[in-house]
């Protein structure tokens, strides 16, 4: 089902959803599945499965989304990106995707891959940029409802924010929904969504949390996707790091986002987007206690 017709049928009700990332090994596969049935039992609107990010394998992408749609039940949207795009070879993904029953697809350009620089080269002319995939899928595939990623803290290659919301805009008049960048800092958020609400454009912008797993990891993602970490936050999650070691800053990364998406749900938000990093029992300690 398309992932906007499951939001118009929740009522308004706060919904959770998931982001996994492929496991690049097909020996790693089983107990990845056994995350995505855990963390199933929360009862997630949808699920989202990556596609090359981070250097991950693209073709892996196909396989875990239509595992987790077919066998475990779970509507899913597959990312996609134009790196190493063509139009053979994205007709063929969307073919294969849609002949599992998966009907829903986040349309992406893509960070250069590992080793490549810190500028985006279009491998085609083709797909230079999200609209251009969005664009693409529309023609072939208009039945696949579409999302595209939008940018609370505007995207690091935007000249402004003003360029930023403006891409935005551009690229939520083609597409069903939005899932956003992480972002740490509530009001950037509902600060985005009224920009985007003043001109004109009110479709889903579903905000994501990342609960913080470690110092090291916070790092690591941080670096690769050019969000701006609180520094309280930092401090805080140092000092535990230094005196209680890895559960003790798992614990602030945890209450973090538990308060985080607290807030997100009273002042309105839609739902929340997990990022899980595969991680069941973090996730799980996260939304312990919350009602939603
Ligand atoms: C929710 C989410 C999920 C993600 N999942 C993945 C994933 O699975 N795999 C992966 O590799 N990466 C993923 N990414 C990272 C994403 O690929 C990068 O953030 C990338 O740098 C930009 O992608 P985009 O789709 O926003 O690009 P675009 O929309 O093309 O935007 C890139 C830049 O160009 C500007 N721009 C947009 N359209 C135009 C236009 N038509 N003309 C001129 N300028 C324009 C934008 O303002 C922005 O500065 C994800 C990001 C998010 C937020």
């Amino acid at each position: 089902m398309r992932v906007t017709d499951l939001i118009r049928q929740h009522q308004g009700k706060p919904f959770l959803s998931f982001e996994f990332f492929p496991p690049k090994e097909a020996d790693a596969w089983p107990r990845f599945f056994e995350t995505v049935d855990r963390l199933k039992k929360l009862d997630p609107l949808f699920v989202s499965v990556t596609y090359g990010a981070g250097g991950g394998a693209q073709d892996n992408t196909l396989e875990i989304v239509s595992g987790i749609q077919q066998d475990h039940g779970l509507e899913t949207i597959s990312h996609l990106t134009c790196v190493q795009a063509s139009e053979d070879r994205i007709s063929n993904f969307l073919a294969q995707l849609t002949s599992v029953g998966a009907t829903n697809v986040l349309a992406l350009r893509g960070d250069p891959p590992k080793g490549c620089g810190d500028t985006f080269v279009p491998d085609n002319e083709r797909f230079r940029h999200a609209s251009d995939l969005i664009e693409f899928i529309k023609e072939q595939h208009p039945e696949i409802c579409i999302g595209v990623a939008c940018y609370p803290e505007p995207h690091p290659e935007s000249p402004s924010v003003k360029e930023d919301v403006k891409w935005a805009r551009h690229k939520l008049g083609l597409a069903d929904f939005a899932i956003t960048q992480l972002f740490f800092d509530n009001r950037i958020y509902f600060e985005f969504v009224e920009k985007l609400a003043a001109q004109g454009v009110n479709k889903p912008v579903i905000p994501a949390v990342l609960p913080i797993p470690s110092v090291q990891s916070a790092k690591f993602i941080l670096g690769l996707c050019g969000a701006n970490i609180p520094g309280k936050l930092l401090l805080a999650l140092e000092k535990a790091d230094a005196e209680g070691g890895v559960e003790a800053t798992a614990e602030v990364g945890r209450d973090f986002a538990r308060e985080q998406i607290k807030g997100l749900l009273e002042g309105g938000a839609p739902g929340v987007h997990l990022y899980t990093l595969n991680r069941a029992d973090h996730c799980l300690s996260v939304l312990e206690g919350l009602d939603l």
